[in-house]
């Protein structure tokens, strides 16, 4: 099972989780009492130099497993965004505008 970031905007501590895919965007309870959402900028774009790499850049936190690909795209597309995954299900974006725009969208962490 993947790895996922979470980070809580009340009091700015960071957690890490294992858990399915399914579960990736569920609340991870924060030591202060609030929740941690999921930290997309910890996972994916963590500095300024990557932002500056070549497009378009792979997603392995935001993936989900190949056969969950459709499911995955429509759930995105009923929150406005227009999504791709790599065949083997990882998101791809491609460029920092799409990484914002999804950050935006989808209330992720994240200012690339
Ligand atoms: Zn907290």
């Amino acid at each position: 099972m993947p790895a996922y970031c979470y980070i809580c905007d009340s009091c700015g501590r960071r957690g890490e989780r294992v858990c399915a895919s399914a579960h990736r965007n569920r609340p991870m309870p924060c030591e202060c009492g609030n929740v941690m959402g999921r930290d997309i900028q910890a996972q994916f774009c963590s500095s300024k130099e990557r932002a500056a790499t070549a497009w378009p850049q792979y997603c392995e936190q935001l993936g989900v497993h190949p056969s969950q690909i459709p499911e995955a795209i429509a759930a995105d597309k009923a929150m406005g965004l227009k999504t791709k995954y790599t065949p083997d299900g990882r998101m791809e974006f491609g460029s920092a505008a799409e990484v914002r725009r999804f950050c935006k969208l989808s209330g992720y962490r994240g200012n690339l």
